[in-house]
């Protein structure tokens, strides 16, 4: 029999906005020279698209001919996701203020939700992949081989995301109401709320420095990988 080859692990990281995923996720994905996903990337690209059409962020229907009849591409690199919608790059427009509360708003409707599922599972087909979101351990893939849920104290969480979108124009208060206000959406939607998955590490970054986490996240990846002996060259 063949050697056992090291596995293609799935690894899922949710959280709340500001708790670091995306930077997380994307130097994982590095080190272990797989493919990083920011699955919120695709509810900001409808959310702009909505907001193009001037369409109502809560007519479920509409929303829905919208992002049928959207091209929506995620292109996965080292600094992280590049967004195309409709073939334009829409990668820092999608980073707006007006976008993110516009997205958690598009995100509570049931028929999008399922929509995205099925379109962000395409993209983990093989493996080899670290995708961050809201709902992705509990619904895209709950048989993920690594469950990660990456949380931070709120105050903390509002200053680093001041810090990265300070030289975008919003004022800090209206930062750490938007802050507010999408926490709010995300943990209390009917659908998919934003809850730590059954058999997921909950990962406080509150008082860990970027390396810390990173360290304990490759700490799981390679406890799995040690007990995975999962395909067969
Ligand atoms: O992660 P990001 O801040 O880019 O997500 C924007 C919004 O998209 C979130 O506030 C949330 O409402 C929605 N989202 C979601 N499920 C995901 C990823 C994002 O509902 N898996």
């Amino acid at each position: 029999m063949s050697e056992p080859v090291p596995a293609k692990l799935i690894i899922a990281i949710d959280g709340p906005a500001g708790a670091g995923k995306s930077t997380i996720a994307s130097r994982l994905a590095r080190k272990l020279g797989y493919v990083n996903l920011e699955s919120g990337a695709l509810y900001r690209a409808l959310a702009l698209k909505a907001i193009q059409c001037d369409a109502s962020f809560d007519d479920e229907a509409a929303l829905l001919e919208l992002v049928r009849k959207s091209q929506m591409k995620l292109e996965p690199s080292l600094g992280g996701n590049r967004v195309l919608l409709d073939g334009r790059d829409v990668t820092q427009r999608i980073r707006d203020e007006d976008v993110s509360q516009a997205a958690s708003r598009v995100s509570v409707h049931p028929k999008i939700r399922e929509w995205m599922v099925t379109r962000l599972r395409e993209f983990g087909r093989e493996g080899g992949i670290v995708m961050e979101g809201r709902d992705i351990a509990t619904k895209v893939f709950p048989n993920a081989d690594v469950k990660i849920f990456l949380d931070a104290d709120p105050v903390i969480r509002q200053r680093r995301r001041i810090q990265q979108q300070s030289s975008r124009g919003a004022s800090a208060e209206a930062m750490a109401a938007e802050l507010r206000e999408r926490d709010r959406r995300d943990r209390t939607r009917q659908d998919s709320p934003l809850v730590p998955a059954e058999g997921s590490a909950i990962l406080d970054s509150t008082a860990l420095s970027e390396e810390e986490v990173l360290r304990r996240l490759e700490e799981l990846v390679a406890e799995k990988l040690k007990t995975a002996r999962l395909r067969y060259a």
